[in-house]
């Protein structure tokens, strides 16, 4: 189907896991992508392949964000999506008694101030139009903890979600929609990394996930053209938990 036919979609972190695997499923559905991420090489490539734009930007940076909401309205005409999914996960021990403040500050920065800012960035063009869909990618921890003591990423996760609810109140009356998506584990580099350091992590966290598995990019990014589409149009402010059944377990 072609659900996001003329569309403009920017997305954050679109050159890996859940952002890479949307960006294919927007273009196949009609939008025209632009993807904003730190990583030169494989944002670049990631362009290329869905035939969109890409821009390198840090979205912990102010002026980078609004750069990148700039570059894609100055070449596309306006910005009709914007999938707020850039974040980190904290490597080593992420438990209250351990995390520094500066590893603390910079997950905040990249996972949460991040959505503020590109959330402002999108609605100067979402705003005038009347029109948009913004998603911001949570996580199943912010709604249920993470029974693995990760303080400052689930912190952040929490933050996303509550300022999603508070967005998607305010503009709700002006055609903009703003949803989470909160996934469950996800087949990517992120979860790959933080496995190949604690293996057993990998085994304890699949005992939890009903479906027995976890899940894959495409998946997600399905549920993102939903979220993106007319389709989900009387869903703002909204919780998607997408977890294999996690949260009801
Ligand atoms: P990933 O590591 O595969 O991809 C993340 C992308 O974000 C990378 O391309 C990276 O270069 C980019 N990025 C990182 N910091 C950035 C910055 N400061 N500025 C711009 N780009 C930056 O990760 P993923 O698993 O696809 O995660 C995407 C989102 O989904 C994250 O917000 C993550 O917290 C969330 N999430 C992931 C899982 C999971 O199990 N993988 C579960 C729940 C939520």
């Amino acid at each position: 189907t072609q659900r996001l036919a003329g569309r403009v979609a920017v997305i954050t972190g679109g050159a890996s896991g859940i952002g890479l695997a949307t960006a294919r499923r927007f273009a196949a559905e009609g939008a025209k992508v632009v993807i904003g991420d730190l990583d030169p090489t494989a944002g670049q490539a990631a362009a290329e392949e869905v035939g969109g734009l890409f821009v390198q930007v840090n979205v912990a940076e102010e002026d980078q964000v609004d750069a990148l909401f700039a570059t894609a309205n100055d070449t596309y005409g306006s910005v009709d999506i914007a999938f707020n999914n850039a974040g980190i996960s904290p490597a080593d021990d992420d438990s209250i008694e351990t995390t520094e403040l500066p590893a603390w500050q910079k997950v905040q920065d990249v996972n949460l101030k991040s959505v503020y800012l590109c959330s402002r960035a999108a609605l100067r063009y979402m705003v005038p139009q009347q029109r948009g869909s913004i998603i911001n990618t949570a996580s199943f921890v912010a709604v249920l903890g993470s029974a693995t003591s990760q303080i400052s990423y689930t912190a952040s996760k929490g933050g996303v979600l509550a300022m999603t609810r508070e967005l998607g109140v305010q503009f709700a009356r002006q055609g903009i929609r703003v949803n989470a998506l909160c996934p469950g584990p996800v087949n990517t580099p992120l979860l790959q990394e933080l496995f190949a350091k604690d293996p057993e992590r990998a085994q304890r966290r699949l005992v939890h996930i009903p479906v027995g598995r976890f899940a894959e990019p495409e998946e997600l990014a399905a549920a993102v053209a939903f979220l993106a589409s007319d389709d989900s149009s009387f869903m703002t402010g909204s919780t998607f938990l997408v977890d294999g059944g996690i949260s009801s377990a």
